[in-house]
């Protein structure tokens, strides 16, 4: 059966209608394959190079901006906005899913993206020579983000909630987001979704998931649709952890 469907595909594929395929010039270098244990060994085999340049300030925060893009909110628009709004604001951002993919095509996972990002993390990433938007990988590796994210933790001696840390679905569309998200919240994060998830129609609902659930994991969604407003209320979020932590704000 499998060699049934590669050969319709062959014979389908010399019927395609040349003059309806568009294959955009526009190219852009990445640099990606970023994971927990290649992350340490570009800070040299320890979180701590990172953890210090959180605790000055250099770097104000991590956030996990990740999954699908959907062309109900303009295609690519709001993660790419919100990515760029959070390095403008040293907030390192790493990214897996298709966000990635929108995120490589403008360039901003390139060493030279650091020219985008505020001083702090621009002067982060150069001395290290990676990009201020990380690539995580494909969506199945979204997970992963958390093993960092409790490495952290653990070398601060802190709760992942009590972090610098948010996380992310500027342009959520599948289950497996869903799933990701939740994950997220339980994790102890704060958690932007968007576009508007569907259970505006159960107000319990809606506030477990945006109030009640914080005094439980210390995690809750924030809904926004425009991605300036979502980086004001992310990066006010990363503020508050870190004067929790008596960090420089
Ligand atoms: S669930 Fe689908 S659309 Fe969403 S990030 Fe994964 S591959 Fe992309």
């Amino acid at each position: 059966q499998a060699m049934q469907i590669v050969k319709m595909s062959i014979d389908a594929y010399k019927m395609r209608d040349k003059s309806k395929v568009h294959i955009p010039k526009y190219k852009s270098e990445v640099m990606a394959g970023f994971s927990v244990e290649s992350c340490k060994a570009a800070l040299g085999g320890t979180w701590n190079p990172l953890i210090d340049a959180i605790k000055a300030g250099s770097v104000k925060g991590i956030v996990a901006v990740v999954g699908c893009t959907t062309a109900k909110t303009k295609h690519d628009t709001v993660s790419v906005k919100l990515s760029r709004e959070l390095i403008k604001r040293n907030i390192l951002v790493i990214n897996a899913g298709c966000v990635s993919s929108a995120i490589q095509i403008e360039g901003l996972m390139k060493p030279e993206a650091a020219d985008q990002a505020g001083e702090g993390l621009k002067a982060v990433c150069r001395s290290l020579h990676i990009p201020p938007c990380l690539n995580y990988g494909s969506c199945v590796d979204i997970g992963r983000i958390g093993v960092a994210v409790t490495e952290i933790a653990a070398a601060l001696g802190v709760d992942p909630s009590a972090l610098p840390v948010a996380a992310s679905a500027p342009e959520y569309l599948e289950q497996k987001a869903v799933a990701d998200g939740a994950f997220a919240v339980a994790f102890g994060l704060l958690l932007h979704l968007a576009p508007v998830p569907p259970v505006t129609g159960a107000p319990l609902v809606a506030k477990v998931l945006t109030n009640d659930v914080e005094s439980l994991t210390g995690g809750k969604v924030l809904v926004e649709l425009d991605p300036v407003k979502a980086a004001d209320a992310i990066e006010a979020h990363i503020n508050t952890k870190r004067k929790a932590l008596g960090l420089p704000v």
